[in-house]
């Protein structure tokens, strides 16, 4: 039996997974080290090689070798593999490249003004570059959805969470909405009841990196194949066999960042499990974002929000910086669940978090539905700020619908990730708690092997190979069930008075 379009497919797609791996690299090193002067001849370089990729991607011959692919004796792994492949293929032609062009020109335009633009609260300065992006973004949407059959923003979903479709989103959001003002305001009134002593800075940022490399460590980050770094914006990059996590250091506050880095070594576990006999294949490729969200979730929220973990960090904190009352673990799990509704999204607690992305999530579906106009977002956003948290955003900008990098970079479709990711999390514990009733014993205890092993087992080792519905249903015997996420935060925030 032999599998001659398939095999020539499997070289080509082994071959730009390695142009990737440079591709990766040099934007993460963009990020962490590059001098200012640097960056013209980097953008360049990036913009030659992402070209080179599309010519791979779209290599005619590909065509005709997909087709013949389909008609070989394929085992199950190679037609998954293989649907990974013509989804690669089918997104790289769908759009023209002239119009690849103009997005990538207005874009970069747009997000580089908006730099300047935030902290001053330009919002009439940002208004023409953002319409134009939101311009482009409707056309890539409109030529997307006339390929999948599907609507506009239905379109901008799948890239980032294929098969997801806007009125699956809507069915676990819309319920989320109704009952989330009401347990905010109660979790927020019950916890006005427990004082927290607050730590005492500053905290000296080498500490602070010593702190976030024992606890990456705890959380079984393989450093022989990774690093931690400092980036403005924290993220998880490389490549599965060289990951790269970034975050950031405030000598004021040392959990911000360290759970920044309990966040991204999640993201980090998953890329360093990929199935490796697989690698450099799209099968072996993270599922989605929300996949790859209910990971770094789950390792932030899931775990770090945990007593156990409180219990297992508080020693950690007193060695690296000296003894303090705020680190006694009952005071520090506290701190470290404290509820409140704010302005900035990225600095959420999870229980306010998912109102940011719904907010998020309603206008930019109507902005790509032509259903608004990029002019009317800051009235949308004051009215979802105060019917979700109560907050008056009216004037405020900066802090109110010009606060994200995604909108002035044009994306659009990836917010609903975030939540959706957060429900997978919780999803995924109640499964784990289900099949390991002394879970919570042993997290008490400090020790999370029995976490990262059932992840390995259901969801990385599994890269690709299933569609996530199907991923789902194997992990944890049901499709996305936002129940489990709203019994986490009543049994975690609400539980019935000692
Ligand atoms: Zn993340």
């Amino acid at each position: 039996l032999t599998t001659p379009a398939y095999d020539a497919l499997a070289a080509a797609h082994l071959q730009q997974h390695r142009f990737e791996h440079v591709l990766n690299m040099l934007h993460w090193d963009q990020a962490v080290n590059m001098p200012a002067a640097g960056s013209e001849a980097r953008a360049a370089a990036l913009t030659e090689l992402e070209a080179h990729l599309h010519r791979l991607r779209t290599d005619p011959p590909r065509s005709s070798q997909l087709s013949a692919a389909l008609t070989e004796p394929l085992d199950d792994e190679q037609a998954a593999n293989l649907r990974e492949m013509r989804r690669i293929r089918q997104l790289a032609t769908a759009l023209p490249e002239a119009l690849v062009a103009r997005r990538s020109l207005a874009s970069s335009r747009c997000e580089h003004a908006w730099r300047t633009q935030r902290p001053a609260n330009d919002w009439a300065g940002f208004l023409p570059n953002f319409e134009e992006v939101l311009e482009i973004a409707r056309e890539e949407a409109q030529r997307l959805a006339d390929i999948g059959g599907v609507s506009p923003y239905d379109a901008m979903l799948d890239l980032y969470e294929p098969g997801m479709r806007t009125a699956d989103v809507r069915q676990v959001f819309e319920p989320l909405r109704a009952w989330l003002p009401g347990l905010i305001r109660e979790v927020v009134e019950r916890q006005s009841q427990e004082p927290t002593i607050a730590p005492r800075g500053p905290f000296p940022v080498s500490a602070q990196r010593r702190l976030c490399e024992r606890v990456m460590a705890l959380l079984g980050f393989d450093f022989s194949a990774g690093r931690l770094d400092v980036s403005t914006h924290p993220f998880t990059g490389g490549s599965p066999e060289d990951v790269r996590l970034t975050t950031r250091f405030d000598e004021d506050d040392f959990l911000s960042s360290l759970m920044g880095t309990v966040h991204e070594a999640g993201h980090g576990r998953y890329e360093q499990n990929l199935p490796r006999h697989w690698l450099g294949q799209p099968v072996a490729a993270a599922r989605s974002m929300a996949i790859h969200e209910s990971q770094s979730l789950a390792f932030e929220m899931q775990l770090g929000g945990h007593p156990g973990f409180a219990a297992r960090l508080a020693p950690l904190l007193a060695e690296a910086f000296g003894p303090q009352e705020a680190f006694e673990p009952g005071n520090l799990h506290r701190l470290m669940t404290r509820v409140r509704p704010s302005l900035i999204r990225v600095e959420a607690d999870e229980v306010t978090y998912p109102a940011h992305v719904i907010l998020r999530f309603e206008i930019e579906r109507a902005l790509i539905e032509g259903e608004a106009k990029a002019a009317d977002v800051p009235e949308l956003w004051n009215l979802g700020m105060r019917d979700l948290l109560g907050l008056d955003t009216r004037g405020n900008y900066r802090d109110g619908p010009m606060q994200d990098v995604h909108w002035p970079s044009g994306l659009f479709g990836y917010f609903p990730c975030y939540s959706l990711g957060a429900m997978y999390a919780a999803q995924w514990f109640a499964a784990l708690r289900h099949a390991q009733p002394d879970l919570d014993e042993k997290l008490a205890k400090g020790d999370f092997s029995t976490v990262f092993q059932w992840m390995d087992d259901k969801i990385w080792s599994q890269g690709s190979r299933w569609t996530t519905r199907e991923l789902a249903l194997r992990a944890s015997g049901e499709v996305l069930n936002p129940a489990h996420f709203e019994a986490h935060l009543r049994q975690r925030y609400l539980p019935a008075l000692r």
